[in-house]
């Protein structure tokens, strides 16, 4: 078997940074959320307003603080 292997790599290097987001220095955060019900490895679907898990459901907001419009979403807290 003469199986040589070409000298130069082809180009696909994986851009793994695209999968984080980092801020500052020494911050970095993942854009993909986990879900916090099925815990790690299981991302959630990212939405227009919120998260969601495909697997269990789990519903995540996003938090934009002020928010213009008060909308009743199910829950009621006192
Ligand atoms: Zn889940």
């Amino acid at each position: 078997m003469a199986d040589k292997k070409t000298s130069a790599s082809k180009r696909g290097e994986v851009q793994v940074y695209k999968f984080y987001k980092v801020e500052k220095e020494n911050k970095i955060i993942r854009t993909k959320r986990d879900c916090p019900r099925c815990g790690r490895g299981v991302f959630m679907a990212e939405h227009k307003d919120r998260f969601s898990c495909g697997k269990c459901g789990f519903t995540e907001f996003h938090r934009t603080g002020a928010k213009s419009g008060n909308k009743s979403e199910g829950k009621n807290s006192t």
